[in-house]
């Protein structure tokens, strides 16, 4: 095993719980990271200590999540989700146990978590509990279900989601059995809230493999966003030559899946996930976008920059250069370089310039328009005499 050890805040946790007569162990996320030798996100505990047990030996601890038993424990700046052992029952909307029980036995615990390779359990003194081999699956580079994974996915339908994304984060391989349970009960994908699913989704796009997406769309967990499913492995494979920005990432998405056939509006798709409204916005720009030319000579960047802002600019420059090669980042960078004006925010006169000059209502807006093409054009001309001239001599004529 990788030496990686606990911090003292954990270690602390551990302890703490154990000098009071409860067992006490580092589970989930944290021990698989921690056999593979990397430095774990944060540090779940769980213990056979009830939640107001937690609660009482650990002032400033918040109940985060009391009925399923999770209070997170706050020590200085740091913070430790510690779990009761516990057990669910019925999953009757392949979402959400139906009924939670505290159970003081680890391995039951273990029992419930999705893969092997997140229920291996780490004591203070170094020793593994690992009743279902995950510790082989790591070596083996593996994820599989914990007991019949029929039945694990159709307790909750997300671990579908999430057994692809591992994947994709770890570069492990699917198990068969698991994978073949996958493409059985992918309909159930159709119980899950669009948030759930935007959020795993959106954790695998951000991955080193977020090709791996392409498996999750075979399998069609993803049926129910889609015009219709498609070969897209080859396809997905540009989404790696995005930088690791969920909304860079997104957009291209977009754009390839369009581009398959999949999908006939961004808007509609990312607003079934319930992405947020700038970002639906950023990436449905991103596409028309990239229905386009890209821009020539400077003054059509400028237009373009007008038109949709910088934020949607950059991102459809860094997707075309992604998926189709080019240097449209480099032409944009050194536009917006220049601090030559391309917004009315940045023109060297206002409104109330114009009012003084005795523009009103409509004429004063196309005046403006006016003044912007211009200085678009003639950036050197962005001076407040000059356009204040110019607005004066046109409105005579
Ligand atoms: P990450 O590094 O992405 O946080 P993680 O394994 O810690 O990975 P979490 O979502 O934080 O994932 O969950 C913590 C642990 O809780 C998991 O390792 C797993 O044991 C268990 N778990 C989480 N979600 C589920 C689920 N839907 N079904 C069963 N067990 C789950
Ligand atoms: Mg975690």
């Amino acid at each position: 095993m990788a030496v990686i050890t606990p911090p003292s805040y954990v270690r602390q946790v551990l302890t703490t719980l154990q000098a009071h007569g409860n067992a006490a162990y580092l589970v989930g996320g944290c021990v698989r990271d921690m056999i593979l030798g990397v430095h774990p996100q944060d540090w779940d505990v769980c213990t056979s200590a009830l939640p107001e047990a937690v609660l009482a030996l650990f002032p400033g601890s918040r109940p985060t999540g009391l009925q399923h038993g999770t209070v997170t424990v706050v020590l200085g700046a740091h913070q430790v989700e510690v779990t009761t052992f516990r057990l669910e029952g019925g999953y009757a909307d392949h979402r959400h146990p139906d009924e939670v029980r505290f159970v003081g036995d680890l391995t039951a615990d273990l029992s419930r978590r999705d893969f092997t390779i997140n229920a291996i359990a780490l004591s203070s003194d170094g020793i593994l509990v690992d009743p279902f081999g995950g510790v082989q699956d790591l070596r083996e580079r593996r994820i599989r279900c914990v007991g019949v994974a029929e039945e694990r996915f159709e307790e909750d339908a997300l671990r579908m989601f999430r057994a692809l994304r591992f994947s994709a984060r770890l570069g492990f391989e699917i198990e068969g059995s698991t994978m073949a349970a996958i493409e059985e009960k992918a309909p159930l994908a159709a119980t899950l809230a669009p948030e759930r699913i935007r959020d795993e989704v959106e954790k695998l796009l951000l991955t080193r493999q977020p090709e791996k997406l392409a498996v999750l769309i075979g399998a069609g967990l993803l049926d129910r966003f889609l015009l219709r499913r498609a070969d897209l492995e080859f396809r997905l494979l540009r989404l790696g030559h995005l930088p690791r920005k969920a909304l860079f990432r997104w957009a291209a998405l977009c754009v390839l899946l369009e581009e398959a056939g999949c999908i006939d509006s961004a808007e509609r798709f990312l607003g079934a996930l319930r992405l947020d409204h700038r970002s639906i916005r950023c990436c449905s720009d991103c596409v028309s976008l990239l229905h386009t030319q890209p821009p020539v000579s400077r003054a059509d960047w400028k237009r373009l920059l007008r038109v949709c802002g910088v934020d949607s600019a950059d991102c459809a420059a860094r997707v075309r250069d992604a998926l189709y090669g080019g240097h449209c980042r480099k032409a944009l960078r050194e536009v917006l370089k220049s601090g030559e004006c391309f917004s009315l925010k940045h023109l060297a006169v206002g409104g109330d310039d114009l009012l003084a000059l005795g523009l009103r209502g409509r004429a004063l807006g196309d005046m403006l328009n006016f003044l912007l093409d211009y200085v678009i054009e003639f950036p050197e001309n962005n001076r407040r005499e000059l356009l204040l001239s110019l607005a004066g001599s046109t409105e005579e004529n």
